[in-house]
């Protein structure tokens, strides 16, 4: 099970939004978890139902996990908590006829029209796979919505926000916990974004500037290789030298070692490189719409938001977002680095240049 400590961990900006919005007293009455990840989806409207009712928040505003109605809703007690899922045969959620037939939206809804009987006196509604509502459920949900009863949280939770209505998206405010959050740790990893602000954000285009991007990005690349080698020497320098004071065959076998081990952390960080500079345009085009910034998967690599609304459109984003895409297929299917590179810089380069 998510705990808070976890979510923050993963999330910080998110788990600030939320826990600042908490002891202000402004949290919405209805959030949208959009999540790749099932487990989010289920784990996640617990939290943040625990911090909708905690009764003695911890310092840093997040739910305490320990009071008796955080305890409630972790154990499932909590008196005023109703789920709607969608039913295991037809994996729809439907209007249903009247309140006394369980399982629909019209049974979930009467919950909220009767009396609390919780210490908080707050009601959570969650609704699981929210785009499984037809769209007769979904209208019905949107009068809720409008006009949502006192003291009462909804939570709709989707892995396909884009097939709910707009209209209940706009009115949940919207929490995307994406799953493709990476820890970037390779050799200079730090390097690489400011080198993609310089090749994609500069008031005007150049090709100098292109090129030297080029060449900074190659030589990074290069480097993986060698320091997943040197890595892994140094990791089993002893052992070696252990072993070749003792036999011949154990030092076959620790080189052999070295070799599987220097080969899949370049594998790996290759990945997180290519990774990386994916995930940079894909926060760029969103950047570039406009999107609250508490919803990207890895803030530490955003660049400058003042930079973005100045220098690059909404298209034009979406269009470099389209040649990482083709560095991210070519660099794959293992096409020479250093030309996958060159050319992608070279089209930014060249995207940024046309009006
Ligand atoms: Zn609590």
């Amino acid at each position: 099970m998510l705990d808070w400590k976890t979510f923050k961990e993963r999330f910080p900006m998110i788990a600030y939004a939320l826990s600042n919005a908490k002891s202000t007293g402004r949290m919405s009455h209805a959030y949208l978890l959009a999540s790749s990840n099932p487990n989010y989806r289920v784990e996640f409207p617990i939290l943040l139902a625990a911090l909708r009712v905690c009764l003695r928040p911890a310092p840093d505003g997040g739910p305490c996990m320990d009071c008796r109605e955080c305890r409630n809703i972790l154990t499932g007690l909590y008196p005023d908590f109703y789920l709607l899922a969608p039913t295991s045969k037809a994996r729809e959620i439907v209007i249903g006829k009247d309140s006394g037939e369980p399982d629909t939206l019209r049974w979930f809804e009467a919950q909220f029209h009767l009396s609390s009987v919780s210490e908080s006196g707050w009601k959570i509604g969650v609704i699981q796979e929210a785009d499984t509502m037809n769209e007769s459920a979904q209208n019905a949900f949107l009068k809720t919505l409008e006009e949502p009863p006192g003291k009462c949280l909804f939570i709709l939770t989707t892995g396909r926000p884009s097939s709910l209505l707009p209209t209940i998206r706009s009115r949940c405010q919207l929490l995307s916990l994406t799953d493709n959050r990476c820890e970037y740790n390779f050799p200079r990893c730090a390097d690489v974004p400011p080198l993609l602000s310089a090749l994609a954000l500069p008031p005007k285009a150049s090709l100098m500037q292109a090129e030297n991007c080029a060449c900074a990005l190659i030589e990074i690349a290069a480097s993986l290789s060698t320091a997943a080698r040197t890595a892994a020497d140094e990791k089993w320098a002893p052992r070696l030298e252990a072993a070749r004071e003792l036999e011949a065959a154990g030092v076959k076998l620790i080189e052999r070692r070295i070799e599987g081990e220097a080969g899949s952390e370049y594998r790996r960080s290759r990945e997180q490189f290519i990774s990386l500079i994916h995930t940079w345009f894909a926060q760029l085009v969103l950047m570039a719409s406009g999107l609250d910034n508490m919803l990207f998967p890895n803030p530490e690599i955003l660049p400058d938001a003042a930079t973005v609304r100045e220098n690059v459109s909404g298209e034009k984003a979406q269009r470099m977002l389209a040649a990482a895409e083709e560095l991210l297929a070519a660099m794959r299917t293992n096409v020479n680095d250093e030309l996958a590179l060159r050319t992608f810089c070279l089209s930014v380069n060249s995207i940024l240049a046309k009006n």
